[in-house]
């Protein structure tokens, strides 16, 4: 890679939000750089189905609908890198981003960085991911085949991935903090009508234990105070914990220099941050909906603002 080269327009994240932003400036015959850190296809690559995406096939997965993407941004040559940016430099007209095996230069920058799964944060959790601990149904459901299996969360993440995670599992548990979920109603209906789907109430996780890999969970209810100590069936000898309690957007390059409300970055309507230049689009940024179809369209937008602002420059 030339070193010196200065892009039109780098956008920092490969999923949804940055693909779309990577086939509207490619199409606009924008020098376009696409950095992403690990594999292209962001969050939604985690996703089984994907039923409400304007024009999606019956049967579409989330990496299904991300290959078509990727091949789309393809046609418009925008290139792609995988790099991990540590630093970066916004202020200015020539924006510099620091990469573990890189330095980038661009005249603007567009950040599609998302958001990445929370964490409960109790004894064992981070010890067993891997091990019995996950954050995805579709990389992980099928190393539970008839196994027990606890969904911890109460929104659509949780209720949809509980209700994929049955295909695999004996008995899926929902442990919700609540006595009521926040999922959309049409999902809780489909959950409280499959049998293997059980539902433990106001109940939070305060333990993951094992042996190796997860062998038992101790649960609180946060009305009584009561504490169950969970053991898997003896003849298993093993279960899996679930975790979908919501993402954090994944901002910590950008503390002190973006403006930003609960770490999520605040944009105008046309995706414009507080720097000129730098923009952000899909879920790092602070909305009501974080959808694919909410984050190709910020994709887009930001492309074509971004190619307004660079005609500004000259
Ligand atoms: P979410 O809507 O923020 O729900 C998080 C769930 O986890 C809530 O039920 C919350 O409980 C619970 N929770 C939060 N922090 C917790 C903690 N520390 N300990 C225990 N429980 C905790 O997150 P999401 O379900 O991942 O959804 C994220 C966004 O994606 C939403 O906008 C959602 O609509 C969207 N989404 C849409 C679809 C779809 O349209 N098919 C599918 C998936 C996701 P409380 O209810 O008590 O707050």
């Amino acid at each position: 890679m030339d070193m010196s080269k200065i892009y039109d327009v780098i956008i920092l994240g490969g999923g949804p939000a940055g693909l779309s932003a990577g086939l509207y400036a490619g199409r606009a015959r924008m020098d376009t750089l696409i950095l992403e850190k690990e594999k292209e296809g962001g969050l939604i690559i985690q996703t089984e189905e994907v039923d409400n995406y304007p024009g999606a096939i019956e049967g579409e997965t989330g990496p299904s609908l991300i290959d078509k993407m990727i091949d789309q941004v393809n046609r418009f040559h925008a290139e792609r890198v995988i790099d991990t940016i540590t630093e970066v430099q916004l202020e200015g007209e020539i924006k510099v981003l620091k990469g573990k095996k890189d330095s980038y230069q661009a005249k603007s920058v567009i950040i599609t960085t998302g958001a990445k799964p929370r964490l409960i944060g109790c004894p064992g959790e981070t010890k067993f991911i891997g091990k019995g601990v996950s954050y995805c149904a579709t990389c992980d459901a099928a190393f539970f085949e008839d196994l027990e299996v606890f969904v911890v969360g109460g929104g659509d993440t949780a209720v949809e991935e509980a209700i994929f995670l049955t295909k695999f599992a004996r008995k899926v548990n929902i442990v919700h903090r609540r006595d009521e979920l926040r999922a959309a109603k049409s999902i809780q209906e489909k959950a409280f009508k499959n049998e293997k789907i059980h539902f433990i109430w106001d109940s939070q996780v305060d333990e993951i234990k094992g042996e190796g890999l997860v062998n038992g969970v101790v649960i609180k209810n946060r009305k009584t105070g009561e504490v169950t100590d969970i053991k898997a069936d003896e003849e298993e000898g093993l279960l899996g914990v679930f975790v979908f309690i919501g993402y954090d957007p994944m901002t910590e390059l950008f503390e002190g220099i973006l403006d930003m409300e609960d770490g999520y970055i605040i944009t105008d309507e046309d995706m414009r941050t507080n720097i000129p230049g730098v923009f952000a689009a899909g879920d790092v940024r602070k909305k009501t909906l974080r959808q694919v179809v909410t984050a190709v369209s910020d994709g887009a937008i930001a492309a074509v603002v971004a190619e307004k602002y660079l005609e500004g420059m000259h």
